[in-house]
């Protein structure tokens, strides 16, 4: 098996990629959870086209669950994750253990406003995004890196997290990459392994009603019919909606027509305690 640097203190990390500057070379992280599929390893790929090395953090950062959610059962499969990420040549793996990146008496969070409230995932997970703001600013200011790869599958996510880059001056430049889909449509997660066969089964039926969605919108259906009726053809299904909801692609803020434009839909549902989210533009 092809194996791959480990880093697991900062330390070590940040002495790598200083031999990498040192040399020339430009650095790219992906953040990650692990539990990595190909929709993980696109990002990888996507890194390798803006610097020569690439690195992956895994960690499941606990200050962005909320105590009732998955932080516990997460999918934690890091033997595997490491032959991905060596199959697809990325150069080393961050893998801090918790104390390495909340050592006691750790008593920070940054405090967003902006894409970070605007009543989407930040109204269900009141405390998620500065969990993710915090652990991201960390591994930005850990490694270094010039550059940082995040996926439009989580599009509030990359809102919030190019706002923080900019706005705290932290050197790094965020890229976006498109969401990786299954054959059916549904958008690739680590959450989708909870799925049982019955709700995977179910599971592609938002991205087609958001595929519909658009197509309305952009033949100048009426935005709030449109909207509403994608929301009950999704609760019908037998999902629990958290939200459906069309938004200006850059400010997340709501928007009532077409003109109000660019357009994101943003969804979120639950079936069978698995949360899936997804997006699209119009
Ligand atoms: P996660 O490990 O799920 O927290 O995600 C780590 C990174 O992978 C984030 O930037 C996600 O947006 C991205 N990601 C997750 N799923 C996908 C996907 N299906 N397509 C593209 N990027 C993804």
């Amino acid at each position: 098996m092809t194996q791959i640097a480990v880093f697991e203190t900062v330390a070590a990390m940040r002495a790598k990629v200083a031999a990498w500057h040192e040399a020339g070379e430009k650095v790219a992280l992906v953040p990650t959870m692990g539990a990595l599929h190909q929709g993980h390893i696109a990002l990888v790929k996507e890194a390798q086209r803006h610097a020569r090395r690439v690195i992956t953090s895994i960690f499941v950062n606990p200050t962005q669950f909320a105590p009732h959610e998955d932080f516990k059962k997460y999918p934690r499969t890091f033997d595997q994750d490491c032959a991905m990420l060596a199959e697809a040549q990325a150069d080393a793996v961050f893998f801090p253990q918790v104390e390495e990146m909340y050592p006691p008496g750790f008593a920070t969070r940054i405090l967003l406003l902006g894409p970070a409230a605007v009543g989407l995932d930040d109204r269900f997970r009141p405390t998620h995004f500065e969990g993710v703001a915090t652990v991201c600013c960390k591994l930005f200011t850990q490694s270094q890196a010039d550059c940082a790869v995040f996926g439009e599958k989580d599009y509030q996510q990359l809102k919030v997290v190019t706002r923080m880059a900019a706005d705290l001056d932290l050197g790094i430049e965020i890229v976006p990459l498109a969401t990786f889909r299954e054959p059916d449509g549904l958008a690739m997660s680590s959450r989708n392994r909870y799925l049982s066969a019955e709700h995977r089964a179910l599971a592609p039926l938002l991205h087609k009603v958001m595929q519909e969605l658009a197509a309305r919108l952009r033949n100048r259906d009426d935005l709030f019919k449109a909207v509403t009726e994608a929301q009950g053809e999704i609760i019908s299904a037998g999902f629990e909606l958290d939200y459906l909801e069309a938004r200006h692609a850059e400010s997340l803020a709501p928007v009532t027509s077409l003109a109000d434009g660019p357009i994101r839909l943003l969804v979120a549902a639950r079936i069978g305690g698995t949360r899936l989210i997804d997006n699209i533009a119009v």
